[in-house]
């Protein structure tokens, strides 16, 4: 029988197979909502995710390289969304004054403005939680980040800042402890995007 997780016989008798055909059908969500705010913007969906993470990110990872592994794209698909960018105003190339080869990539004002209300694309989504207990988000959450370390340890998925990639994470017995932050992390507290991560 065909194993594809789209195989609905095969999927109906499947816990994982549910599982990832229900993080697919999400995954079409965040695309959806995406697109809705790009079109409003006139820039493509990958100028946006570009934007959005030049307004939440330190300066050392606001460069085409690191920008490309980030969105698991080629550096000639991140230039060619930052020159589109540097076109229409929204952004500002930084060069370094030792090396001019190298730039950092800021927001312009104007970018900061377009992206203020962009970045909230996602949060239709928080509406999903209503009807969940503590418990059960504690629970998801935690399969969540399993899965995610998981694909990135299968290469699947690529950066990650998250506490089970992180040096400073210490685990004893069944807790763990920020060696960076000097206290107890509850796997609750465990972060997926840390600005202070360190990749062990
Ligand atoms: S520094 Fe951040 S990512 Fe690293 S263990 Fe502490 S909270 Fe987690």
């Amino acid at each position: 029988m065909d194993q594809s997780i789209f195989n609905v016989e095969v999927q109906n008798t499947t816990i994982e197979f549910r599982v990832v055909a229900a993080l697919e059908r999400l995954s079409e969500g965040f695309r959806v909502l995406l697109w809705n705010e790009a079109k409003v913007l006139n820039i493509s969906p990958i100028q946006i995710q570009v934007l959005i993470f030049l307004k939440f990110h330190t300066a050392e990872k606001c460069k085409v390289s690191y920008l490309a592994q980030e969105f698991n794209m080629t550096k000639a698909t991140i230039s060619d969304a930052v020159k589109s960018l540097l076109e229409k105003g929204l952004i500002e190339k930084i060069t370094n004054a030792s090396d001019t080869r190298s730039y950092e990539i800021h927001l312009s004002d104007t970018g900061q403005k377009a992206v203020h209300q962009a970045a909230l694309f996602a949060n239709p989504f928080l509406q999903s939680f209503d009807t969940l207990t503590s418990e059960q988000k504690a629970v998801l959450l935690d399969s969540l980040l399993q899965m995610i370390h998981r694909l990135h340890q299968a290469g699947i998925i690529t950066i990650q800042r998250m506490c089970q990639t992180c040096q400073f994470l210490q685990k004893n017995g069944n807790e763990y402890y920020c060696n960076l932050l000097n206290k107890p992390l509850a796997q609750t507290e465990f972060r997926l995007d840390c600005p202070e991560h360190a990749t062990r």
